[in-house]
């Protein structure tokens, strides 16, 4: 009979980096996926013209080298990543802009006035972010193993997520970038839960840059893919798991899928209670996503920008609140926050010679069907001018065509479940293992469990982890290096 000790379903990042933790213990391991590719959010793809290359979903990878899975991994000697000399950039009108450099002191001279009390909220977690990482890289709920880094986090968290935000700064461009940074959490601003990852973002330009990976985010998952197959393991493409029953028999099934379709693949099996808990569990805001291909770099107004791997559009402080309120009520804001990539400023394999791709999302309400092309293209021209002559051609996406594109992204959802401070800690229940579901055998292992949003592959190494000690009796970590 077709045997295999442990199957993932879903080869996102954390599906893969569930895989190659079960096959680096020695298990024999299969991989199914509904795409024809794989890498989940991690794929790039020509989706404008032949020879441009766009990340489909993510494109810049802090966590990439400064996750736990990804260190043990070496992902930085597996694949190029490489930095932008400047992390991100925020423009604001008049050809202002605050600039955030890799170096903590080169950002905090720019900031002018506001210098030292950037360099004030970051320098204590800047220098503390493998230890910031490795709490924030798990479950909440667990005892913090360095206290005075978490605690000085919890402090800053307050501090920005609350009426308080303002009174550190003197300009509009520090709290500008601030806002740029905690939107990336498709929350109303200020709150904790932005404030939160904000300063985990803002910490990392500092600490271990914002980097991008040569030729394309799927490098990322390819490199797991080659580690796993190295080891035995087996990806099966083009094929959709819409019930447990269609599996071959194993002791362990981990599911890089959203609660929603847990509940739907895994039926009659799942406890009436869990049930219910899993049901509770709330999908936030959505995304639309716009990739170009250029005739010519971004010609933004401010010439910094024009090195920025990262740029987040929107303007001051009150314009992306305004913005993201916008949102969160429902509709759809004419004036977004946009969020925009510029790999091949620095990698200049993604486009012909000369050429250049844009990489763009905005929020959107979740279910959204409103193509945002226009909305997107206008907020880029306002801060450079000229933008829209550069287009050679585009490819727009709407939250429901997130949605098609891979299910876990319920209503256009990207992190698969609001990132809020309660659903960060009950991710997607609570429990000190929230990776294990009641049923014997069976593991939820995608960004519906913690750490919650990005290419970390932590939820993936923590339900694998569980799986093997539950299951295998396997305690000890799995070797993952070269
Ligand atoms: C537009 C966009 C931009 C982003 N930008 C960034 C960024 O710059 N940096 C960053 O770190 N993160 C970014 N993210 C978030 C990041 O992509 C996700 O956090 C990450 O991909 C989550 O990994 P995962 O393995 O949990 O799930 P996914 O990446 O969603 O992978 C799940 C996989 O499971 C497959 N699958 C689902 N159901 C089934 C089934 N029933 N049978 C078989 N296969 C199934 C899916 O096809 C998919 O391949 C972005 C996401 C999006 C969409």
């Amino acid at each position: 009979m077709d045997t295999v000790d442990a199957i993932v379903v879903g080869a996102g990042p954390n599906g893969l980096a569930a895989a190659v933790t079960l096959a680096r213990a020695g298990l024999s391991v299969r991989v199914y996926e509904r795409a024809a590719t794989i890498g989940g959010g991690a794929r790039t793809a020509e989706l404008t013209l032949p020879g441009f290359l766009h990340d489909v979903c993510s494109a810049v990878h802090p966590l990439g080298i400064a996750s736990k899975f990804f260190r043990d991994f070496e992902l930085d000697s597996r694949i190029r990543l490489v930095q932008p000399e400047v992390a991100y950039g925020h423009p604001l009108d008049g050809g202002r802009a605050g600039i955030a450099y890799p170096s903590l002191d080169q950002t905090a001279q720019g900031l002018g006035i506001d210098g030292p009390a950037w360099r004030r909220m970051l320098h204590p977690l800047a220098s503390r972010w493998s230890e910031l990482v490795s709490y924030t890289g798990g479950s909440l709920l667990r005892v913090p193993e360095s206290p005075f880094a978490v605690a000085a986090f919890g402090l800053r968290v307050l501090e920005q997520g609350s009426p308080l935000w303002s009174q550190r700064f003197e300009s509009d461009v520090a709290p500008a970038m601030m806002s740029g940074v905690a939107a990336h959490s498709i929350l109303p601003l200020p709150g904790l839960a932005p404030a939160a990852a904000g300063l985990l973002l803002a910490t990392l330009a500092h600490g271990v840059g914002w980097p991008i990976p040569v030729g394309g985010s799927q490098s990322i998952v390819q490199s797991m893919a080659d580690d796993l197959l190295a080891r035995g393991g087996e990806i099966v493409t083009q094929t959709e798991i819409t019930s447990l029953d269609e599996l071959p028999p194993s002791r362990a099934v981990l599911l890089d899928v959203s609660p929603k379709a847990l509940l739907s693949i895994a039926g009659d099996r799942v406890p009436r209670r869990y049930a219910r808990a899993l049901s509770r569990f709330r999908y936030g805001n959505a995304v639309a996503k716009l990739d170009l291909a250029l005739s010519q770099p971004v010609p933004w107004t401010n010439v910094e920008l024009r090195r920025a791997g990262t740029v987040h559009v929107g303007g001051t402080h009150a314009q992306i609140a305004r913005a993201e309120a916008i949102v969160a009520s429902g509709k759809h804001s004419s004036k977004p926050y946009v969020l925009v990539s510029q790999p091949s400023v620095v990698d200049d394999s993604r486009a012909p010679e000369g050429k250049h791709v844009l990489w763009a999302y905005t929020h959107v309400p979740r279910g959204s069907d409103v193509d945002q092309t226009e909305t997107i293209i206008g907020q880029v021209e306002r801060f450079a001018p000229g933008f829209r002559d550069t287009i050679l051609s585009h490819a727009g996406r709407t939250a429901v065509g997130e949605e098609q594109m891979n299910p876990n992204y319920v209503g256009g959802d990207i992190s698969s479940g609001a990132a809020t401070l309660g659903q960060l800690v009950r991710r997607p229940t609570l429990s000190l293992y929230p990776w294990q579901t009641p049923m014997t055998g069976v593991y939820l292992c995608s960004q519906s469990t913690p750490p919650g949003p990005g290419v970390n592959g932590s939820a993936g190494w923590h339900a694998a982890r569980r799986a093997l000690a539950v299951e295998f009796g396997i305690r000890k970590a799995p070797y993952l290096g070269l």
